[in-house]
């Protein structure tokens, strides 16, 4: 079996990122995409240390958005060396950043992934209408991974309209997560990735440890079983979109 973690903060992670993928034996490769510059400098040396087993993204969170003025030059410059732009998007369940800075960094970001001609990796918290407007204006949905995809039936179907990719997360086999279920239903397997977003949101049975990228199967296992189709088959689709739209 060979997964794809689309999104991993190893730079994040106080653990040896070297033991972490030492023991992916199942992960092909794995994304790990920056929070801010530093985080994002970070995934970039990271992605040079371990070639073969990682990629790296430049991107401001919303969490963070407000020092978008402050960070966006040097992080416009890591990003020519990313396989993507983000993670950017909206969070308007946290409301880390006020509203209106979450927008101006979203915006900023769509505009850099789109002169780099880079895929841009989106964080949508609360924030359906706001993001899906938002990319339908700027018509990059194609180019869009919407991480750790959380939406309804209703909002899946809108987002697959666009032509966005869906990366499904711990959320998925939680045993909360019937909506999201319900939702992955809707996607063709030809659009889904899976990721772990370690090390938080670690997938049952590990639910309130770290999160590492070995658990990305988890995910791929549930997914496996919403749609009624071999585990072998799903990591291998899902490998070859993450391929596809991170370029490797
Ligand atoms: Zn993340």
């Amino acid at each position: 079996m060979a997964w794809v973690d689309s999104h991993c903060h190893l730079q994040l992670d106080d653990r040896d990122p070297a033991q972490l993928l030492a023991r992916a034996t199942e992960v092909d490769w794995v994304v790990v995409p920056g929070v801010d510059a530093r985080s994002s400098l970070a995934a970039l040396e990271m992605a040079g240390r371990f070639p073969d087993r990682v990629m790296a993204t430049a991107g401001l969170h919303p969490h963070e958005a407000s020092s978008w003025a402050e960070q966006e030059q040097e992080i416009s410059q890591l990003a020519l060396r990313a396989a993507a732009v983000g993670e950017t998007g909206l969070d308007f369940y946290r409301n880390l950043a006020p509203p209106e800075d979450q927008l101006r960094s979203f915006e900023g970001h769509l505009r850099l992934a789109e002169s780099l001609d880079k895929p841009v990796v989106i964080h949508c918290r609360d924030a359906f209408a706001e993001v899906y407007g938002i990319l339908e204006r700027e018509a990059i949905g194609s180019r869009a991974v919407l991480h750790c995809w959380t939406g309804g039936r209703r909002w899946t179907k809108r987002f697959l309209g666009l032509g966005c990719w869906f990366s499904f997360a711990g959320p998925l086999a939680f045993e909360s997560g019937e909506t999201i279920r319900l939702a992955a239903e809707l996607v063709p397997p030809e659009r889904a990735l899976v990721e772990t977003d370690t090390p938080y949101l670690a997938p049952p049975p590990h639910r309130h440890g770290l999160n590492e990228p070995a658990y990305v199967s988890l995910v791929g296992e549930v997914l496996a079983r919403v749609w009624s189709l071999p585990i072998a088959w799903v990591a291998s689709q899902t490998s070859k979109n993450a391929a596809a739209v991170f370029g490797r």
